[in-house]
């Protein structure tokens, strides 16, 4: 048997392959880059080659749009296949056989395609109940007095759930069928050793989130009864993620292909909705969660600048500094929006018209300065250190991947702060690692943090993994995308990063892993200079947590909030513990 003709297993067939032969023959030839290869890439407007291909690791990934992956990844996407078709095309191009076995479709098309049919159905009763303004007229009331008329509401599908326990059950009459899929939805409920189902969503005005083809993928609802949260969201399920959904992008259809300068990003619905109305299709908002980096990756597809326009107060401007780190890391540009107090963008837009909005967007500021101006006012009032203020700046800054903006930066809070510019930078040396490698002309100056040289470390050395390094890293990261990585390094511990990739199924991680494989950086090849690599990065994660600990102890201390004279003892005992801990790790 001539060794084309064996039978392959799934992961043999990314073996087996070449990726560069397959983008050179299908595509454009490419061309030899330090120690891989550089190609235009096929899924940006790209005008020098920004794609870059490992042909060692079978992967290939671009700077500007971060598209990356393996072989299998990439024919989908170039030539829009699906998956069967896909492994149809490798079969051809490599002449390699590939049993039936391997064609079977990841997703479970018709659950999904249940799903969206019922949401679909419960979104026209919510509608019906909504606009029966004679039983109740309390729901439509509101959303008036809020500017929206009528036809605003019917256009966007806006609903209300009544206030009662039994309206989605009573849907569901007799068919059992249903009421699983109600229930895996979170449409439904029961309570604990009970047999009856309850309505989730009761008393609340409806909002249905719809993904970017117009499938309604969950909904949110708005109290306007007395209950003490105000936003609830249907639970998660297969097809919804508050970690990825963006509310708002159904309507970029409305944009006519047009791509955006910048997209907005603003706290609530009902600003969506009312931007919308006044023709600024380009806005989105989370679902009442801070930005993902999965959410940044949706962003990132759409512009490369953001404007935020959160609300004025505390809450608010905190939020809009959580969105910066996930946002920098796709490369996105961001810049603030503060509306005066009282005002959302959905009440400003109402009281001052469109013009004056855009005539205020245009001017909108960078958020670094903002958060700047906002670490110095903490310093003034003596809530923090100077090395604290120095710390959260240099966290936020490291993400900046144009390296003249993130200089511009450092010399701006170098001067403001009155600290040297050399202090600055020995810090980030410190801290985190700088990637740069000039000979392979690759366009990033990230600096990388111990958790990202340890995934790194992992993902290229499959012989530095074993369970317990892995267990314990997990134990010590903060959830999201580090943690999520490592759990799938745990179920697959030997496998080379171009299978690695092909099981991470979000798009946003499957960028920024494929940009930190990309990212130069020499890891040791003898395993224990490895070891020890990874060593260090713990130790220094860990003292950042304890750095953390620290700093929220003494803010607590420090702040006229009223403690108890025990509370104060154990907060102390806390701290000493801490200091201790730190001493041990340095
Ligand atoms: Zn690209």
């Amino acid at each position: 048997m001539s060794p084309n003709e064996q039978n392959l297993n799934k992961d043999d067939i990314l073996q087996k392959t070449s990726i560069k032969e397959y983008i050179d023959k299908n595509w454009s030839v490419s061309k030899k880059s330090g120690s891989g290869y550089k190609v235009l890439c096929p899924f940006h407007d790209d005008k020098s080659p920004s794609m870059h291909i490992s042909e060692d690791k079978g992967l290939y990934h671009c700077f500007v749009c971060k598209a990356g992956g393996n072989l299998v990844q990439f024919i989908k996407e170039f030539k829009n296949l699906t998956y069967p078709e896909t492994l149809e095309e490798i079969s051809n191009f490599f002449n390699i056989k590939i049993p039936k076995s391997n064609y079977k479709p990841n997703e479970d098309l018709g659950l999904q395609k249940k799903m969206y049919d019922f949401n679909n159905k419960v979104s026209q009763f919510f509608s019906r109940c909504l606009l029966d303004e004679e039983r109740n007229s309390k729901p439509m009331d509101y959303l008036k007095s809020r500017g929206f008329s009528r036809e605003d509401i019917e256009g966007n599908s806006l609903g209300f759930a009544p206030d009662s326990w039994d309206s989605i059950t009573s849907l569901l009459y007799k068919k059992k069928d249903a009421s699983s899929v109600a229930l895996s939805l979170g449409l439904i409920t029961k309570k604990e050793g009970q047999k009856s189902f309850y309505d989730f969503f009761r008393n609340r005005i409806i909002f249905p989130i719809k993904n970017r083809q117009g499938n309604i993928l969950a909904f949110a609802g708005r109290t306007i009864g007395k209950d003490k949260v105000k936003y609830i969201n249907s639970k998660e399920s297969e097809i919804f993620s508050k970690r990825r959904v963006l509310y708002g992008l159904n309507n970029f259809n409305k944009l006519n292909g047009k791509k955006p300068k910048y997209v907005f990003i603003v706290e609530g619905y009902t600003d969506v909705l009312m931007m919308n109305k006044y023709g600024l299709y380009n806005v989105v908002a989370t679902m009442g969660t801070s930005l993902t980096l999965e959410h940044a990756s949706e962003v990132k597809k759409i512009s490369n600048k953001v404007i935020l326009c959160y609300d004025s107060d505390t809450a608010g401007i905190d939020s809009s500094f959580k969105n910066i780190e996930p946002l920098y890391q796709f490369g996105i540009e961001i810049f603030s929006l503060r509306l005066d107090s009282g005002l959302d963008p959905c009440s400003y837009l109402e009281r001052h018209g469109r013009e004056k909005f855009i005539d205020l967007a245009k001017k909108s500021s960078s958020i670094i300065d903002e958060y700047m101006d906002y670490l110095k006012d903490k310093l003034i009032e003596k809530e923090i250190s100077i090395n604290e203020a120095l710390d959260s700046f240099v966290s936020k800054i490291r993400y900046v991947q144009d390296y003249i903006q993130r200089d511009k930066f450092i010399n701006k809070f170098a001067a403001s702060f009155s600290i040297s510019k050399v202090k600055i930078e020995s810090i980030i040396n410190k801290e985190f690692i700088r990637a740069d490698s000039p000979k392979q002309s690759i366009p990033t100056n990230r600096i990388l943090s111990p958790e990202d040289i340890i995934l790194k470390v992992f993902v290229e050395f499959p012989d530095s993994r074993d369970s317990k390094s892995i267990n314990k890293y997990i134990s010590i990261i903060s959830p999201g995308f580090y943690k999520e990585m490592s759990k799938i390094l745990l179920e697959n511990i030997e496998d080379e990063a171009s299978l690695i990739i092909g099981k991470i199924q979000d798009s946003g991680m499957n960028a920024m892993f494929s940009d930190l494989i990309f990212i130069p950086f020499d890891v040791p090849v003898e395993l224990s200079a490895r070891v020890k690599l990874i060593k260090d990065c713990i130790r220094k994660i860990e003292l950042n947590l304890i750095k953390d600990s620290k700093r929220l102890i003494n803010l607590k201390l420090s702040k006229d909030v009223q403690i108890s004279d025990e509370e104060e003892i154990e907060l102390l005992n806390d701290l000493k513990n801490l200091i201790e801990e730190e001493k041990a790790l340095t």
